[in-house]
């Protein structure tokens, strides 16, 4: 769409430029003029320092520039070259590809984010930019004893390790003599131990192309044919991967990966949850007998060090990584893959807000290469571009193997009230679990298969209150209830961090003991669950009980090996994992994600509970959903009880065609937060007086945004809408372009934001 041409024709010298536009990593208007120095070779793209006020800064030099510079956009005459500031050094990296710039530029103005913003993103290991250190290591030397030395037992010792052994650091030689470090040095002042410096890189295992996949189903070789057409033609292209839950699209991508790889490119493959991507990792690993490249936000910064290095040299083939590692500095991109592409996840907030799927379009795009968006619920935005002809399909309608997909039964949750609990004491005994549920888990526990409890619900209960008073216990920061997480034994806000013990007695009234949870959590759920089947081996999987990878996997294998019966989860549990002897799933409360005036409420819940009951039944026995709804007609459960994916989203994609709402029509948000309510109420006012007008443009708000006050920040919403086409972007600059902002004032746009 709006492709912005990077670099104009200008007259340089092309021998000897001498002023350079250089674009820093933070949140300003544009690039800054610097002196190239005479003896410096400078080249766009080139990772440069520079000093910016007091400081020195890593930048991009983004455009060279006539000796004489460029007049700003006020007309103003640029700052004569005397008075600039020299480019201190070209740091030792590649240059960024003309391809990434122009993604860099692409993403600025389309998130009407500062290009250095984003360029922050893609500088994002600091460290990385500055050669390694060399390593310095210690081995035997030739020479002989000097006069006078002594032969102490400790150098002795120390001596016998360097005989023995390969040159070693310094503490680890110290060590595998059991002697102090001095020892050494000791025996390096003798001349017997020389040091010996290393510039050291680590290595990237190269992935095995020799390694075969599995054999494909006809329709998968099929598929693998179309893709591996589109990475031969070394064009842009978009395939959507539809196929359902098991039907082998990674295996299919994987072979994509694979023709990627031997054409001597770069691969990346987006996933939306690193933190649960155990299960993919080792398949990747067993396909292609090395690990690839891992990029997200936990790495430490030796970690992102190093990843960013091998990217930017092309020594890592292959990087599999959250939204952020498609700003990593491809050497030589030649393939992205995005995985479940209908995920939340891949929509940013904070910050540049960019969904990382349509920003890998782009990317694809703009560096002319193959992207492959796979899902067994496609977005409703991408189904659309398969029906006008943009994107490609491929579809996988069947499980691998034969496997059935899961039979899915409603329960009516009006008729099928769930029994209370007996003999739980005054309070408890309230039960989620309907009679209906309780009969097919006995059943399913009985024949020694796994059961799936999914709630989306965090913690013990989502409110607490008191039954003398009716207070609810909130959040002191945010417009939001503090949950219960029993386990941990305090009250939490899943907004803001903020934690508390439960009070023993009524923060507002006194009363004691009169404390109540209100409806379930999954730490409840289990709590009920534990006392109707106690037998039954419970496993939790929360994001509070996963708290990284490793707890992730383990919890994997322990399913996996049937160390447990009976699991109960959230989201978390939903996504990617294989778990064959799970043949029930039963779905706690499946109105949950259907109200909250979001547009995508309804494909949402669908997509998530598709996803959910696509655990179970995935190898040789049949699987079982059952979905407790007070709504049983809703189009959701209608389409999930009945299979039919592709009718519910057409009308789906039509109401919202009706509405003039994406993908039908464009929408923006803009949220204005200040800790004081007044002065975010006076900027709101004072924007919506100045509110332009144009046909087709229709502002609503200002507003409470959804959660009306976060982190101590109020916040109010202004939602834009306009047709498909519109400028959307360029009306959005000029309504704000000259705002003078209080500097506790902030001021956010989302450019198709994910919910509201
Ligand atoms: P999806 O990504 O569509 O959910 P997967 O690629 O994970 O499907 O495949 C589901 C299961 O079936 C995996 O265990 C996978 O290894 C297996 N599988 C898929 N296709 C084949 C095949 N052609 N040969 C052997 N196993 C396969
Ligand atoms: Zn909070």
């Amino acid at each position: 769409e709006e492709d912005t041409p990077l670099e104009k024709e200008t007259a340089v010298d092309p021998g000897n430029p001498r002023r350079a536009a250089v674009l820093l990593p933070l949140p300003l208007a544009g690039a800054y003029d610097y002196l190239i120095p005479p003896d410096m070779a400078v080249e766009p793209g080139a990772v440069v320092a520079v000093p910016f006020g007091k400081r020195e800064l890593s930048a991009v030099v983004w455009e060279i520039l006539p000796d004489e510079g460029r007049p700003g956009p006020g007309g103003e005459s640029a700052l004569p070259l005397e008075r600039l500031r020299p480019v201190l050094e070209v740091l030792p990296v590649p240059p960024l590809t003309e391809v990434a710039r122009r993604f860099l530029r692409w993403v600025a103005d389309y998130t009407l984010a500062s290009p250095g913003a984003v360029l922050r993103m893609a500088l994002s290991a600091p460290a990385a930019l500055q050669p390694p250190r060399p390593l310095t290591l210690y081995r035997r030397s030739e020479a002989p004893p000097p006069q006078g030395f002594r032969l102490t037992p400790a150098r002795r010792r120390l001596l016998e390790v360097f005989e023995e052994g390969p040159a070693r650091a310094l503490a680890e030689a110290a060590a595998a003599g059991g002697v102090g470090t001095s020892v050494v040095k000791g025996l390096v002042k003798a001349g017997l131990v020389e040091a010996v410096s290393l510039q050291r890189e680590p290595g990237f295992p190269v992935p095995d192309l020799d390694l075969a996949g599995p054999a494909l189903s006809d329709r998968q070789a099929s598929a693998c044919e179309t893709l591996h057409g589109c990475i031969a033609a070394q064009d842009f292209s978009v395939t959507l991967l539809d196929g359902v839950t098991g039907s082998g699209k990674t295996e299919v991508y994987f072979e994509a990966l694979a023709a990627a790889l031997a054409a001597g490119r770069q691969a990346l493959v987006l996933l939306p949850e690193i933190a649960l991507s155990a299960q993919w990792l080792e398949r990747f690993e067993a396909r292609f007998g090395v690990a690839p490249a891992l990029w997200h936000s936990d790495l430490t910064s030796a970690q992102r060090r190093a990843i960013w290095r091998a990217v930017a040299f092309g020594r890592a083939s292959v990087v599999v990584g959250a939204r952020s590692a498609l700003f990593l500095p491809y050497s030589d991109l030649g393939l992205i893959v995005v995985d479940e592409e209908h995920e939340a996840a891949f929509k940013q907030e904070d910050g540049v807000a960019y969904h990382a799927r349509d920003m890998a379009v782009v990317r694809a795009q703009l560096g002319k290469i193959p992207v492959i968006l796979a899902s067994a619920t496609p977005s409703i935005e991408t189904l659309n571009n398969v029906q006008n002809g943009r994107y490609g399909r491929l579809e996988l309608p069947e499980r691998h193997g034969g496997a059935l997909l899961p039979r899915i039964d409603l329960v009516d949750l009006l008729e099928d009230k769930p029994p209370r609990l007996e003999g739980m004491g005054p309070g408890g005994g309230q039960a989620w679990l309907s009679t209906a549920l309780r009969a097919a888990m006995a059943e399913t526990l009985a024949a020694s298969e796994q059961v799936l409890l999914f709630l989306n619900r965090r913690g013990y209960a989502p409110l607490t209150l008191c039954r003398a008073c009716g207070h609810r216990l909130q959040c002191p920061n945010c417009t939001a209830w503090l949950v219960e997480h029993r386990l941990a034994g305090r009250l939490q806000c899943h907004h803001c961090g903020f934690a508390s013990r439960l009070p023993k007695t009524c923060p507002d009234c006194g009363a004691e003991g009169s404390l109540a949870a209100c409806g379930p959590g999954v730490e409840r759920l289990a709590e009920e669950a534990r006392a109707l089947f106690p037998q039954a081996r419970l496993g939790l999987m929360t994001s509070d009980t996963l708290t990284g990878p490793d707890a992730a996997a383990e919890m994997v294998r322990a399913v996996q090996a049937q160390e447990i019966d009976l699991l109960i989860g959230t989201q978390i549990v939903a996504k990617g994992h294989h778990f064959p002897h799970l043949t029930l799933v039963g779905v706690v409360d499946a109105d949950l994600g259907l109200y909250g005036g979001d547009l995508r409420a309804a494909e949402r819940t669908y997509q998530l509970l598709h996803q959910v009951a696509g655990r179970a039944g995935r190898a040789e026995r049949p699987g079982r959903v059952l979905l407790q709804t007070s709504e049983p007609e809703h189009p959701v459960m209608q389409a999930l009880a009945g299979g039919q994916r592709d009718p519910f989203l057409a009308a789906e994609a039509q109401a919202r065609e009706n509405a003039g709402l994406p993908p039908f029509g464009r929408l923006a948000a803009l949220i204005l937060s200040s800790p004081d309510a007044r002065q975010v109420d006076a900027l709101a006012s004072a924007l919506a007086r100045r509110v332009p007008r144009i046909e087709g443009l229709s502002v609503l708000g200002p507003a409470p945004a959804p959660l009306a006050v976060l982190r101590g920040r109020h916040r109010r919403r202004f939602l834009i809408k306009a047709p498909r086409g519109f400028r959307l972007q360029a009306v959005l600059s000029g309504w704000l372009g000259d705002v003078k902002l209080p500097s506790n004032l902030r001021l956010q746009v989302d450019i198709d934001p994910y919910s509201f």
